[in-house]
């Protein structure tokens, strides 16, 4: 696997000093000048922060056949072709997406299962480029295998670190409450992530709620949150996905969260979006998530410039793409070719995952410097 801490290092076609220098903020008139309209990096190489996966939906989907295999598991037809799910913003399209999703995670049976994933996911971020990935896992769907919700987060942790040494992608893990379940049962995890808060590989980072966001009170989990974030943890729920503006309102009131899963819905409403500046609330958006889940009818529909032209920090995430065929760096390129982002406002995405991420402050300071190389690189290898 390539290491992403050296990727861009390795040119020898550095932008001549005559060009002008990086400059870490964006586009400087030097840098338009050295890389005409349309220079093409290549995104996979492009550093970058990946702050919203999830565990079972960050599979492989070779790897789900050969554990639905092993188990002795048949799958749905639709979790072995190609295409993307693509289901109505409905109850019954979440209802179809949650079906998926659940034969999926009725074939994660063993720690050795539960170590591949880690494994795999780190495996694949460091092929997109990330540095650092951040990825939600809700303990209590694995703790009957493993005998109970301790030792299912810490085969998770254990696994994080070991595949943070050896792909040199950072993985911090996010513990995902249920607003399926009752809250009671959030305020167990955060009691249980609470004992692993820390910053780095391995640690838990972040209390996540996820799930139908039509469903559960939202300020009934706020007592949850309030248990983690006394121990550190920061606050990273869901919302403004399903629901529009006013939910979102609701979830920072109540959960008063760092970064909103999602958040896209907030561009209806520049006052909510406003707020949402105001208070410093990163958005992880995850178009091809957002097209399968019909919250939007195409890409060009997800509001990427409305939220980044409003100054809200975007980290571009895949959120389940065992779902929906489209993995970290399909999000960049969604943002490159159907918005239009040049080279040098995608890597000012890149900065966004970075600086919205929880990693160390060393971390980030190493990965915005591999931005900037990135930038100062060779764009050869396409124009458009
Ligand atoms: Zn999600």
């Amino acid at each position: 696997m390539p290491d992403p801490t050296q990727q861009p290092e390795t040119s020898g076609h550095r932008t001549p000093p005559s060009a002008g220098p990086a400059s870490p903020g964006g586009a400087s008139a030097d840098e338009a000048r050295a890389r005409p309209d349309g220079a093409r990096r290549d995104l996979a190489t492009l550093p970058k922060a990946h702050l919203h996966l999830h565990f079972t939906g960050s599979m492989r989907q070779s790897t789900l056949a050969e554990l639905a295999e092993s188990h002795g598991i048949r799958l749905p037809g639709a979790l072995l072709d190609l295409d993307p799910l693509r289901v109505p913003a409905n109850e019954r399209g979440w209802f179809r997406f949650q079906r998926l999703y659940d034969a999926a995670r009725a074939c994660v049976r063993t720690e050795s299962d539960m170590r591949r994933i880690i494994r795999e996911a780190a495996e694949d971020d460091a092929s997109e480029g990330s540095g650092r990935l951040e990825i939600q896992v809700d303990p209590t769907s694995y703790a009957p295998f493993v005998g109970g919700i301790t030792p299912a987060l810490e085969i998770v942790l254990d696994e994080a670190r070991s595949a943070s040494a050896t792909t040199g992608v950072e993985v911090g893990v996010i513990v995902a409450s249920s607003r399926m379940r009752h809250p009671l049962d959030a305020r167990i995890l955060a009691r249980l992530a609470a004992l692993h808060a820390g910053d780095g590989a391995g640690e838990v980072i972040g209390f996540g709620l996820s799930n139908d966001e039509r469903r559960g009170d939202t300020s009934a989990f706020a007592p949850a949150f309030r248990i983690a974030r006394k121990a550190g943890l920061a606050s990273v729920p869901h919302g403004g996905e399903l629901l529009g503006p006013g939910h979102v309102t609701e979830v920072l009131d109540a959960l008063q969260p760092d970064r909103l899963g999602h958040g896209v819905r907030a561009g209806e409403d520049a006052r909510v979006l406003d707020r949402i500046v105001a208070q410093d609330v990163s958005l992880e958006v995850c178009p091809a998530s957002n097209v399968s889940l019909g919250v939007y009818a195409d890409d060009a529909q997800v509001p990427l410039r409305t939220l980044v032209d409003a100054g809200a920090r975007v980290a571009l995430g895949a959120d389940d793409p065992l779902l929906f065929r489209s993995r970290l760096v399909a999000q960049y390129e969604s943002a490159r070719d159907v918005h239009g982002f040049s080279d040098l406002e995608l890597a000012d995405l890149a900065r966004s995952s970075i600086r919205a991420s929880l990693a160390a402050e060393s971390t980030q300071r190493g990965l915005l410097a591999q931005v900037d190389r990135w930038v100062e690189g060779p764009a050869e290898q396409s124009r458009a």
